[in-house]
C-alpha cells in the first residue's frame, strides 16, 4: 500500500536491525485517515470469505482493525493481553512470547464473544516472528471458531513470521514488506 510506505519513509524510525518506531502515525498517536484507509484496503482484500468477526491484539492493533471493522459492517473483539493466567471457565487463554519487550502475557478473550460458527480475520500492526498472530490462531481455535486470514500493516520480511503462517496454509495479507533495516534506513520489498 503506496500510502503507507510513504508514511513509514517519511515518519518511521529504524531504531536498529529490527525495530522500527511508528508511534507518530500507528501506535502512540494515531493518524485516522490513514487508518480508514488501511480499514478499506483489508475490507477489500477479504470481502469474499464470509467473515463474522474482526480480532486484533491490544493495543497496536485495535486502531486499524476498528477501522477494518467498521468498512466491512462487523464487531471487532480485542484480544486481551493478562500478565498471568485467569482461573474461569468463561475466558479461553494462551501464552505468548512479546518480541518488543522480551517477555510474556496470557492473551485472554472471553467465551460470550466468539462461537464456533466465527469466522475471524486477524489484524495486527507488525509481523515479526508470529508469536503474536499464532497465539490469537490459537485462542480462536480453542473457541472452536476458525480464522479466515491474517492483515498486518508491516510485515518485516527478513523475521520468520511469514513463513511460519504460510507454510500452515493462512492467507497473509502484509500491506507494507520490509526486507532489509538498519539505524536510519529502512529497505522496502514489492507487497
Ligand atoms: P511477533 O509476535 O510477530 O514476533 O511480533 C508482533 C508484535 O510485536 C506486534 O503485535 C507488535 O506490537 C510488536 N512488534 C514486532 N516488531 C515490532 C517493531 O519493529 N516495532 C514495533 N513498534 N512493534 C513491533
Amino acid at each position: 500500500m503506496k500510502e503507507l510506505q510513504e508514511r513509514i519513509q517519511k515518519d518511521g524510525i529504524a531504531v536498529n536491525e529490527d525495530i522500527l518506531k511508528v508511534d507518530s502515525f500507528i501506535n502512540h498517536q494515531v493518524d485516522p485517515e490513514l487508518m480508514e484507509h488501511i480499514g478499506e484496503e483489508f475490507a477489500n482484500h477479504f470481502k469474499e470469505q464470509g467473515i463474522t468477526k474482526i480480532a486484533t491484539i491490544e493495543s497496536s492493533g485495535i486502531a486499524p482493525a476498528l477501522m477494518t471493522a467498521r468498512s466491512m459492517g462487523l464487531p471487532l473483539i480485542i484480544l486481551k493481553k493478562q500478565p498471568s493466567k485467569v482461573l474461569n471457565d468463561h475466558l479461553f487463554q494462551t501464552e505468548v512470547s512479546s518480541f518488543t519487550k522480551g517477555t510474556s502475557y496470557e492473551l485472554t478473550l472471553s467465551s460470550k464473544f466468539i462461537s464456533e460458527k466465527d469466522h475471524v480475520l486477524i489484524i495486527d500492526d507488525f509481523l515479526a516472528n508470529g508469536e503474536a498472530a499464532t497465539g490469537a490462531i490459537r485462542l480462536i481455535r480453542k473457541a472452536h471458531a476458525t480464522v479466515a486470514g491474517i492483515g498486518i500493516l508491516i510485515e518485516k520480511s527478513f523475521q520468520p513470521g511469514h513463513e511460519k503462517l504460510v507454510s500452515q496454509g493462512f492467507d497473509v495479507y502484509p500491506l507494507v514488506r520490509i526486507g532489509h533495516m538498519q539505524a536510519g534506513q529502512i529497505e522496502f520489498l514489492e507487497s
